[in-house]
């Protein structure tokens, strides 16, 4: 294992180098790490569902119910009853004639890429795009073409000098460490003026954003002919694990056919997909979840605003302070970890170099008392 050891070396020198907390008991707003508790502020739990004993008791029932695992793979005999009615509201929720459910968000990325497109075909995605839709694009062997980050005029640019043979359009709807929206309206009208196929990514914007959470491509007003493909995932708003794509009958099909990622894998443990049926009608129901998530995040700007902290634009949950030196962003981790707070440093390749952070994020748990303990720190920072 020659040469392991220097390069890990070089990459704790850069500031690279990732560590991993150990946490314990119930996901919430106070956390137990490494054996202390710290008010943390960058869980993907946005409205609070991952620790709701209401979604744990569906996991404890059906657990029983159904077992542990699911045995096998969906196309062998492993998709169960509370799969099929999970895709089935999952389908109602988005709006969509089918969904099918993916083991990770991950999986769903490079079954969906991978699975409609190849050689002879162009991807077009975002420079800000999520990581695993980047993996997607290089797996499927098609050409990939970035355009510039939320910029459709650039995009159509690319559009009209492609000769792709099929054209996919690939977007975070909110983007995951900026937080800000895809101009998805202008996105589709690009597309349909180029005849190519939106596909958005939806991982932050479900439960989140929109008419009962039912996300970005629905708050825009967009039906299935403007974005044949949505992705979500369930383990950020609905609390519980997994992802799903929603389209038409023929996407879903072709996505059972050829969706690698879908094929060769043990389906999810039917009784996660059962969890996910009790957080899905929660997330829907309790629109104070989201109401509660809007006053956290105006109450954060306006008291950063007011220390000059200057925060990327975003009306979500989720909040970047940009610092760029991966250095820099360690030390402001570490000293709101002195405060008894838990921001984790975000940095490049997650991130573009220069452009490390602190990645803030909210959840309908939070309190505004907490939310002020986190500005004080913070300011402290800035000052300090
Ligand atoms: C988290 C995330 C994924 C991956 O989802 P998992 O279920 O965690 O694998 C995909 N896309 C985006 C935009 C994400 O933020």
């Amino acid at each position: 294992m020659n040469g392991l050891d220097a390069a890990l070396a070089q990459r704790r020198a850069d500031g690279l180098y990732r560590t991993r907390r150990v946490v314990a008991g119930v996901p919430q707003p106070t956390l137990a790490v490494d054996g202390g508790e710290l008010l943390a502020f960058c869980s993907n739990d946005y409205l609070g569902l991952a620790g709701d004993p209401r979604v744990a008791a569906a996991l404890a029932a059906a657990a029983t119910a159904c077992g542990s695992g699911s045995g096998a793979a969906h196309l062998v005999c492993g998709h169960h009853a509370e799969h099929h009615a999970l895709e089935q509201e999952l389908a109602a929720f988005t709006g969509r004639p089918r969904a099918l459910l993916f083991s990770t968000g991950y999986m769903a990325n490079l079954g969906v890429l991978a699975g409609l497109a190849g050689r002879g075909d162009a991807l077009f995605l975002d420079r800000l795009d999520h990581a695993s839709l980047y993996d997607g694009a290089r797996l499927s062997g098609a050409e990939l073409v970035r355009y510039r980050h939320g910029d459709a005029a650039d995009l159509a640019a690319r559009l009209a000098a492609s000769d792709g043979r099929r054209k996919l359009v690939v977007t975070d709807g909110v983007f995951s460490m900026d937080g800000d929206s895809a101009p998805l309206p202008e996105l589709a009208a690009a597309c349909a003026e180029h005849g190519a196929w939106l596909v958005v990514d939806d991982a932050h914007g479900l439960g989140v954003v929109g008419p009962e959470g039912r996300g970005s491509v629905a708050r825009c007003g967009l039906d299935g002919d403007a974005v044949p493909v949505l992705v979500g995932t369930l383990g950020k708003a609905f609390g519980t694990f997994g992802a799903f794509v929603a389209g038409s009958e023929a996407l879903i099909e072709t996505l059972i056919q050829q969706a690698r990622t879908y094929i060769y894998t043990t389906a999810l443990p039917p009784a996660l997909a059962a969890a996910t049926r009790a957080s899905l009608r929660l997330a829907r129901a309790e629109g104070w979840r989201r109401t509660r998530l809007q006053e956290l995040v105006a109450r954060f700007r306006a008291g950063a605003a007011a220390h000059g902290l200057e925060l990327l634009p975003s009306s979500t949950p989720i909040q970047g302070l940009v610092l760029g030196a991966p250095a820099r962003a360690l030390a402001a981790s570490a000293e709101l970890e002195r405060h008894g707070i838990l921001v984790t440093a975000i940095r490049p390749p997650t991130v573009p170099p220069g452009s490390a952070r602190l990645r803030i994020t909210f959840s309908a748990t939070h309190t505004a008392a907490d939310v002020d303990r986190l500005v004080a720190a913070l300011a402290g920072l800035a000052h300090g």
